[in-house]
């Protein structure tokens, strides 16, 4: 089936005119009607909803004093052996964004699904807690959470992030807890993201850039068993052909439009 593609980059733009109005109001529209008798929904999501809370993405924030530095300087388990304490010093200038976001309009429009559908599931590729924050209850964070750290030497559990010595083995080995790049996502959350994916009615796609595999084969799930996806991306990503709907909107702007929607359509329908 051919993507309902409805080019509206103007939503960010001050003062639309009436028919860029309608055009948006008819996306939002379709965006409901897919969604109004779903069962079960998964959210993924990605850097560009965090981006609307004040957070940069990972090659945004290489700027300033890291502006010369490469992810492999700052973020792999063999730029931490070589030298920790740049790692955390990266990490700690991370931080301090996350530590002052909250969560964006987007975030709690899918906090406020849950009261709208009987299961809802957030998939994310973020690491700063930012949906636990809005009110989501159900989330599967891919990628780890930037606040604490773990055992760069593999010892089990979570520590605060001003925590430097592992509690089991007493190296000084903490580091973020976040996946690098080139880690392996762990394999049962994947596994359980897989079958979320798989028994969902329908898959909303937000913010993400599409580049991020294993993550990304979530898509291809949906594409594979016919499950309508809906994508919100101010730019395409590789996934947009394959949308049934993709809208061309950030999260914060596009979501809260959604879900009021629906939530008036599924009261309409009862
Ligand atoms: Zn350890």
């Amino acid at each position: 089936m051919l993507p309902i593609t409805l080019f509206l980059g103007f939503f960010q733009a001050a003062g639309l005119a009436k028919s860029d109005r309608l055009l948006a109001a008819k996306a939002f529209d379709s965006a409901s009607s897919l969604l109004s008798r779903a069962e079960s929904v998964v959210v993924f999501t990605g850097a560009g909803m965090s981006k609307e809370s004040g957070i940069p993405t990972f090659r945004d924030a290489l700027e300033g004093l890291w502006e010369n530095f490469c992810p492999e300087d700052l973020a792999t388990p063999e730029a931490f052996e070589r030298d920790p304490q740049r790692v955390r010093d990266f990490y700690e200038y991370r931080r301090e964004f996350v530590r002052k976001a909250k969560p964006n309009a987007g975030h709690l429009a899918i906090a406020a699904m849950e009261s709208i559908f009987p299961e809802v599931i957030v998939v994310t590729q973020n690491v700063d807690c930012l949906h636990e924050a809005a009110g989501s209850t159900n989330v599967i964070g891919l990628h780890g959470e930037i606040l604490s750290n773990c055992c760069n030497r593999g010892c089990p559990g979570t520590q605060p992030g001003s925590m430097t010595t592992c509690p089991t083995c007493g190296s000084d080995s903490l580091r973020p807890n976040v996946v690098w790049f080139g880690e392996p996502l762990d394999p049962i959350l994947m596994k359980r993201a897989r079958i979320c994916v798989s028994c969902a009615s329908a898959l909303l796609v937000v913010g993400t850039s599409g580049a991020v595999y294993p993550a990304a084969g979530l898509v291809d799930i949906a594409v594979e068993k016919g499950i309508p996806f809906i994508e919100i991306n101010p730019n395409k990503s590789p996934f947009s052909d394959h949308a049934k709907l993709f809208i061309p909107s950030t999260a914060a702007v596009a979501l809260p439009e959604i879900v009021s929607r629906v939530g008036r359509e599924i009261e309409a329908l009862e």
